[in-house]
């Protein structure tokens, strides 16, 4: 009989490494703690009745352009991407809006005197993106197949955002490339920061920024379509606290956080990897408001209303400053907020003619200071009498994303900072590998990181399987 398999969460790393070994013919299950599977791609009623708000994740540029669910059959499973006409926005106090467009061609017209420098910047990579993708999402360290076009991305990656933005002429361009910068939860000053930027850039014109019909619920029910097609199943409210009653197992692919696994599986792993994995440290938290509108938010920039994501920051130097606070460990006065609005594009969200809007700002870990204050003034300014719209407003702290999603440790949606040398030994240096020869890691907390890609948990599966077959 082929070997059984527990894979511990049904976040998408735990459902796309089920998936993987379901595909290779092993039985497998997938013990998921919450009631509803997915994680931080879950769709939830978290306002008033007939609004639907994605509890973590929106937007899915590296979903849409993952290797891995590229190659599976999600629409067949009720998954429909919607893309809005413009991929982000970006309000400033003059008023007006940067509007991205995916076609580069047109975002470089756009751009006006910066359009040929943000070009030439993100088309080597546009153009090759399934290459580039492949291997922007490979572990490291490991001999690129295409070497030219991944030195090229490696020299510009390494810079820190506030070294990239000086290509543009223009503040508004500095601001744009600022915003995508600053979801790498770094200061902006620091290395790697510009590898986020350029990763939003590009795969805003490769893929585009997609929600997807529905919400986020609607990719996590396509991949459990998938897994119960290949004969695996996902039990609900079953939290894992240890491996007792779990003897049927053969091997254990965990999609938890590092600390987690200690407290799971601690009596199977060596002393020193306990001691390796407890040294990993992880980011900044998040501060979460989820609202359900009477109707749109009154943006000053109407344009703003072309794209299912904004950010609302204002200028580079301000998102350089609210990001560069939190990484000092403190709130930032006027934080980068970044927003969705996924009913003005998908009707499934909210009763007609309602809205609603995910608003989220970076916060230092398990931050227990209320933020929505700050979040609303500088929705505000941008979009005046955004306060009279609201309906209803859900609020959740790094606390309640954790109580929620136990991998949200301290509100940290990273999955553990990724800086340089969390790049390389994520959580540690065997990477999904443990110090026990059928127990692997295949949470964000291992390479690539976070994003719902389900890379993590497609990387952390090939290596099992290719264990299990050299010994057996
Ligand atoms: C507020 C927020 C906004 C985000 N926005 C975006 C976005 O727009 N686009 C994007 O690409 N990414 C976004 N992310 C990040 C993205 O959602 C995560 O990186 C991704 O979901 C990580 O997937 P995962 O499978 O590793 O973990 P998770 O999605 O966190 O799933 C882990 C699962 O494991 C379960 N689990 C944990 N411990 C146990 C246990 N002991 N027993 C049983 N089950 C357990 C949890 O309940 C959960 O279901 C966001 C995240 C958050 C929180």
């Amino acid at each position: 009989m082929s070997p059984k398999a527990c894979v511990i969460g049904a976040g998408p790393n735990g459902l796309a490494a089920a998936i993987v070994l379901a595909q290779a013919g092993l039985r497998v299950d997938v013990l998921e703690a919450e009631a509803i599977p997915g994680g931080a791609v879950r769709t939830l009623g978290l306002t008033l009745p007939g609004f639907r708000h994605d509890f973590g994740s929106a937007v899915y540029p590296l979903a849409a352009g993952s290797p891995f669910f590229s190659s599976l059959p999600l629409g067949d499973y009720g998954l429909e991407w919607i893309h809005s006409p413009a991929v982000v926005a970006h309000p400033l106090d003059d008023g007006t809006a940067v509007v991205l467009e995916r076609d580069l061609s047109l975002a470089k017209s756009s751009l006006g005197q910066d359009g040929a420098a943000w070009s030439d910047l993100m088309q080597p990579f546009v153009e090759y993106w399934n290459e580039f993708v492949a291997e922007a999402m490979h572990p490291l360290p490991f001999f690129p197949r295409h070497p030219w076009l991944m030195a090229r991305f490696g020299v510009l990656a390494v810079q820190p955002a506030s070294m990239l933005v000086r290509r543009f002429q223009n503040e508004r361009t500095r601001a744009l490339f600022a915003g995508f910068a600053a979801h790498s939860f770094l200061s902006l000053g620091e290395a790697l920061s510009g590898a986020f930027g350029m990763l939003m850039g590009i795969s805003a014109h490769a893929v585009g920024w997609p929600i997807a019909r529905g919400g986020a619920q609607s990719l996590t029910n396509a991949l459990c379509g998938v897994l119960s097609n290949l004969g695996g199943k996902v039990v609900a409210s079953s939290p894992v606290r240890s491996l007792e009653g779990l003897s049927e197992y053969d091997l254990f692919l965990c999609d938890v956080s590092p600390q987690n696994l200690i407290e799971i599986m601690g009596g199977e792993l060596s002393r020193g990897y306990k001691l390796r994995l407890s040294s990993f440290r992880h980011g900044p938290g998040v501060f979460k408001v989820d609202y359900a509108l009477n109707s749109p938010a009154p943006w000053k920039a109407t344009e703003c209303a072309q794209a299912a994501t904004v950010h609302v920051g204002g200028s580079s130097g301000e998102i350089a400053k609210s990001e560069a606070a939190v990484r000092n460990g403190e709130v930032a006065d006027r934080p980068f907020v970044l927003v969705a609005q996924p009913s003005l594009f998908d009707d499934t969200r909210a009763p007609a003619g309602k809205h609603t809007l995910w608003a989220y700002c970076h916060v230092p870990y398990g931050s227990t200071v209320n933020m929505i204050e700050r979040i609303e003034a500088q929705i505000e300014r941008f979009a005046p009498g955004f306060r009279d719209c609201v309906l209803a407003r859900n609020v959740l702290f790094p606390a309640d994303l954790e109580r929620m999603d136990a991998n949200l440790a301290g509100g940290d949606v990273s999955a553990g900072i990724l800086d340089a040398r969390q790049i390389l030994f994520r959580p540690t240096s065997r990477q999904y590998a443990t110090s026990a020869r059928n127990i692997y890691l295949c949470s964000a907390s291992t390479p690539p990181g976070a994003g719902v890609h389900g890379m993590c948990g497609y990387h952390a599966a090939r290596m099992a399987l290719s264990r299990l077959d050299r010994r057996s």
